[in-house]
């Protein structure tokens, strides 16, 4: 966050006029929760404030953007509108001078029930920009130098990526039009399997990792640079990932599956196969965590099992209420909320981008990494990757 925030009041779609398109209600920062910060002397404060002032602080996975106010009512009204609202005024509130915008993903369905269709996927990402385009504020990020010039200029640089390659079906040509697009991570699968590999979802009937398809498309993406996630990949996609790729890979958002950390999570076979790439796994809080402390927890365990190089943060969290959120999403699939989700349906100290930004820096710091690791962690590994692969 080099200078201060240059903000300039946009609202998504304020070019156009309330008539042109169906208004919805968006959730506030706090809307239903009670936001919690990590408490810090004023000395630490100090440092917080100086390190995130130099230093280039990028998320490798959120959803950087406004869900309705009362989700349960207006979600899908929301969707099929086709009109994200972008959190500017939120994400002026974090350190952010990147952050990797997941998208709507499979929740993108004008045209289909059930996600990841190509028609459905352009209109989201092609929106997206179109509104970005008009903010002062958000710049759609296409490479390092726009990076660089958000946390110089006081902007913040929004990455468009994916979790799932799925609509790109059997063309491989579909990479460098998502590449065209803005389009600079994405996914091999999301849960459910694809063309190109088993997912995550699906590893309990048969774990067929990559496929001949899944290799082709990962040698494109090499050669088109755009960057690659195994998040949600099954254990085998994973590690023949590892093994075709040239370039360095990511795991945007995951979790450690052992070491006492007792959540369905990445083995550390995997973690370690992806970090010899040069690779760099963001920490995940989501739904799947009840605090900060704990998502912390696993990125001490990811440092020591990978190092320090290898580590950075995805929190993959939202501008709304997750909970109805997940609850409109299990009634859609006709499927029980894990009872987990119901205990904690709040995560402390990480439940919005705005939240998790601000504590994840003040945790450190607290912790007494020094400002090197810190910078490392906050921005500079996600970089080296980048650098090496767009
Ligand atoms: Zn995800």
């Amino acid at each position: 966050m080099g200078s201060d925030k240059q903000y300039d009041g946009y609202r998504s779609y304020d070019y156009l006029d309330d008539e042109d398109y169906t208004q919805i209600e968006l959730a506030d920062m706090f809307s239903g929760f009670d936001p919690h910060e990590v408490e810090l002397t004023a000395d630490e404060t100090d440092r917080v404030e100086q390190l995130v002032a130099d230093e280039t602080v990028v998320s490798l996975h959120d959803h950087p953007f406004h869900f309705p106010d009362d989700v349960h009512e207006d979600l899908w009204e929301y969707i099929r509108e086709g009109r994200v609202h972008t959190a500017y005024e939120f994400l002026t509130e974090t350190p952010l001078d990147a952050t990797f915008d997941m998208h709507l993903d499979g929740l993108s369905g004008i045209h289909s029930k059930h996600g990841w269709k190509w028609d459905d996927i352009v209109h989201d990402i092609s929106m997206r920009a179109c509104d970005i385009a008009h903010s002062e504020y958000a710049l759609q990020c296409g490479s390092v130098a726009d990076i660089h010039r958000a946390h110089d200029e006081g902007k913040v640089a929004v990455v468009p990526a994916l979790e799932s390659a799925a609509m790109i079906e059997n063309e491989l040509d579909r990479l460098e039009q998502l590449y065209g697009m803005g389009v600079r991570c994405m996914g091999i699968t999301y849960n459910a399997s694809n063309s190109l590999g088993t997912g995550q979802g699906d590893i309990y009937e048969r774990d067929g990792g990559l496929t001949a398809f899944g290799t082709d498309a990962v040698e494109r993406m090499n050669k088109v640079g755009m960057a690659i996630s195994t998040s949600h990949s099954s254990p085998q996609t994973t590690l023949d990932v590892c093994e075709v790729t040239d370039e360095p890979i990511f795991d945007t958002h995951a979790l450690a599956q052992t070491g006492g950390m007792g959540q369905r999570g990445s083995s550390d076979e995997e973690l370690q196969a992806i970090a010899d790439t040069g690779g760099v796994i963001g920490i995940l809080s989501s739904t799947h965590l009840p605090d900060l402390e704990t998502y912390m927890q696993h990125f001490e365990y990811l440092v020591d099992l990978v190092g320090i190089d290898h580590v950075a943060f995805g929190p993959d969290v939202l501008y709304g209420d997750h909970t109805s959120l997940l609850e409109v999403l299990a009634e859609f699939h006709g499927v029980e909320l894990p009872e987990s989700t119901m205990e904690n349906p709040y995560v402390k100290g990480l439940e919005n981008p705005t939240e998790a930004w601000n504590n994840i820096p003040r945790w450190l710091v607290k912790h007494d990494y020094s400002d090197e690791e810190i910078a490392k962690v906050l921005g500079e590994n996600v970089i080296r990757v980048l650098d090496e692969v767009w």
